[in-house]
């Protein structure tokens, strides 16, 4: 089906190059076929007009599991290590696959409802993936390993190995496949080679979360603190008071340029350091830290040390919403008021971390992220407030701080109309 229409903006902010005023997007079979102005428009072609709207590229989610969409409010007041071990692992035990199947899909339509059209999806089943694949949302489908109470680990990994070279055999462009050693505290050495291995050997991207309660460095470190558990020592490195989680999943190699290292609320510098060395890719989830008492990622510091940097949902049993506005906006907030320092996440920047960065470090620039011809035609469209706002700020500011999920007109995704409030 041939189809070809265009759609004018009052601002368009393509990311790729500088905002354009009064420019027209025009889209051919659900790709970009160029930005342009009114009068090199054909009569004939269908034009959708938005005088005081801004039209970005779609935005890209780092991190969330739709699986867990449908149990928000699980544990609104269980710190991290009870909101995991208490209600998570049960719920994950019970869990009755109609329920998870819907509630990915709920997390989908949640989530163009916000305007993001790419996701980074973690789970140990395929069933976020199908929902996306059937409901049109791209992105990585990375598949969760973990080893916690795993007792016969050579057949678990096997099994693992089997179900990631399904993954991949059947990923297309848009679904792709990468793999996620869960955590430091739940993917023993063993497991964790076989993610390097079976990465390294099919091309795939890594994700995992990363120092994100303080009881990790306790255990690594020191073999103390909630983690702790004879069960668990036996597996894991003699703790030598210097490795951190961070140094653990290094001395693996799971930490390189292919890898998204998620939450990293209590990274030290020496990580950081190492980190930066690899050219891997930060991932702050500001509300799921904030709201399971683990703390705020000193997100200020990685970008100082040239990290590139996303920002991801989680998912909304810890995360709440998938409100990326609402994310970037807490993060710069948190970090003023964990710094006092105001001047150095700049809005263009903060944009970035959820268009082009998470493109790129899901190696989907081709596809998503900014507005180049022959990308997927996947839209946002914004209307802010007006009133008291145009004459003091620029365009990436006012959508760093005036867009709320409210001013969200429209997404599209290849073309195709998604959402429209
Ligand atoms: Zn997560």
């Amino acid at each position: 089906m041939h189809e070809r229409f265009a759609i004018a903006a009052g601002t368009i902010v393509p990311m790729n190059e500088p905002p354009i005023e009064n420019g027209v997007v025009v889209i051919a079979d659900g790709k970009i076929e160029g930005i342009t102005g009114r009068e090199q428009l054909p009569r004939d072609l269908p034009l959708q007009e938005y005088p005081d709207g801004i039209l970005m590229p779609a935005l890209v989610n780092a991190h969330t599991h739709l699986v867990l969409t449908a149990f928000r409010g699980l544990a609104d007041d269980a710190d991290f290590f009870s909101w995991l071990t208490d209600h998570i692992v049960p719920l994950e035990i019970d869990r009755r696959e109609d329920e998870c199947r819907k509630s990915a899909r709920l997390g989908i339509r949640k989530s163009y409802r916000h305007g993001i059209t790419a996701i980074a999806e973690n789970h140990y089943t395929f069933w976020g993936r199908d929902a996306m694949v059937e409901l049109g949302m791209k992105g990585v489908m990375f598949y969760e390993i973990f080893g916690l109470s795993t007792l016969d680990q050579s057949q678990s990994v096997e099994r693992d190995r089997i179900v990631i070279e399904k993954l991949v055999s059947e990923s297309t462009d848009r679904n792709r496949a990468g793999v996620s050693p869960h955590a430091p505290y739940t993917v023993t050495p063993t497991m964790g080679e076989m993610a390097r291995e079976i990465s390294g050997k099919l091309d795939l991207p890594l994700s995992t979360h990363m120092a994100e309660p303080y009881d990790e460095n306790q255990f690594f470190m020191k073999g103390e603190g909630r983690f702790a558990d004879p069960r668990h020592a036996a597996r894991w490195p003699k703790p030598d008071g210097e490795r951190t989680s961070l140094k653990y999943f290094d001395e693996l190699g799971l930490i390189g340029p292919k890898t998204l290292l998620v939450h990293g609320v209590h990274l030290t510098y020496a990580d950081l350091d190492i980190i930066a060395k690899r050219g891997c890719t930060l991932v702050t989830c500001p509300t799921s830290n904030a709201k399971t008492g683990v703390g705020i990622a000193r997100v200020s510091e990685w970008v100082k040390k040239g990290i590139p940097v996303c920002i991801g949902t989680d998912s909304p049993s810890s995360g709440e919403t998938f409100d990326l506005f609402e994310e970037m906006r807490r993060m710069v907030l948190f970090q003023r008021g964990l710094t006092g320092e105001t001047g150095n996440l700049p809005a263009e920047s903060v944009i970035r971390m959820v268009t082009t960065n998470p493109a790129k470090a899901l190696r989907m620039e081709d596809l998503v992220g900014d507005l180049r011809s022959g990308s997927c035609a996947d839209l946002l469209l914004v209307q802010p407030e007006l009133e008291g706002v145009k004459k003091y700020r620029d365009v990436y500011n006012t959508l760093l701080w005036d867009v709320t999920s409210e001013n969200i007109l429209a997404t599209w995704a290849d073309g195709r109309e998604v959402y429209r409030r």
